[in-house]
């Protein structure tokens, strides 16, 4: 008696209830589209701050740990019109196992971050500031950025004397290569919130995508504020 008043329910409601749908709605399609829903409304918000222009940076969100898949940005998009449709799940090995379209180029770059630092986020910018520093501090090997307020709003600072190191990476397109390079500098330097590829952009990780997102902003903005008062002291 039950099936038949479902049945003559609403669609809807039959469908919540039908074994079949429970099938359809496997849990990593539902992380999918809930990653690429906010990863999406992220990157406008990049875009709009001018850190992603072109169809520079991308974005991941870990949907599965065991094993682990990854929602990313597929390749060549523009971060202001950003859509949930264009996320990708993707394996270990930057497999696409659901969705249209490749993975972002630098996808064994995220890959190596979140299996390396437990990060439940990914994302990468390519803004004006990050380029200028890592290419004028390239020779010193990194950042250091300390006594700032805004690093209280990296994950575990609680003051603005924590010397924060902002290790700078030489650029390249062999993605294997630079996956490696981006593993050993993570295990060489635990406690790093980011890291930059010299004159390309941020790469920077969070527990959670908010997290990643205020990562992203906090060092967006000290890398601005070290550009501009370099600009203001020369002037
Ligand atoms: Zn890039």
């Amino acid at each position: 008696m039950l099936i038949v008043a479902i049945k003559k329910t609403k669609r809807g409601i039959k469908r919540r209830n039908s074994p079949k749908a429970k099938t359809r709605l496997s849990p990593n399609g539902t992380r999918l589209a809930e990653a690429a829903a906010c990863l999406a409304e992220i990157g406008k918000g990049f875009h709009a701050r001018g850190w992603v222009l072109g169809t520079s940076g991308n974005f991941s969100a870990v949907i599965s740990r065991e094993p682990l898949r990854l929602a990313i940005t597929s390749t060549g998009l523009d971060k202001g019109s950003l859509t949930p449709a264009q996320f990708l799940e993707m394996d270990e090995a930057a497999n696409v196992v659901r969705g249209d379209g490749r993975p972002s180029a630098e996808a064994l770059l995220h890959l190596a971050i979140a299996g390396r630092v437990d990060a439940g986020a990914v994302l990468h910018t390519h803004s004006v500031w990050s380029t200028v520093l890592s290419g004028s501090h390239a020779s010193q090997g990194g950042i250091a950025l300390e006594g700032y307020e805004m690093l209280k709003g990296l994950e575990g600072v609680r003051t603005h004397k924590h010397r924060e190191w902002l290790p700078i990476l030489e650029n390249s397109q062999d993605m294997v290569e630079l996956g490696e390079r981006v593993s050993k500098t993570l295990r060489d330097s635990p406690g790093i919130h980011g890291f930059l590829l010299r004159e390309h952009g941020l790469y920077t990780w969070g527990a959670g995508l908010q997290e990643a997102k205020r990562h992203v902003e906090i060092l967006e903005f000290l890398m601005e504020v070290l550009v501009r008062s370099g600009a203001a002291q020369s002037a």
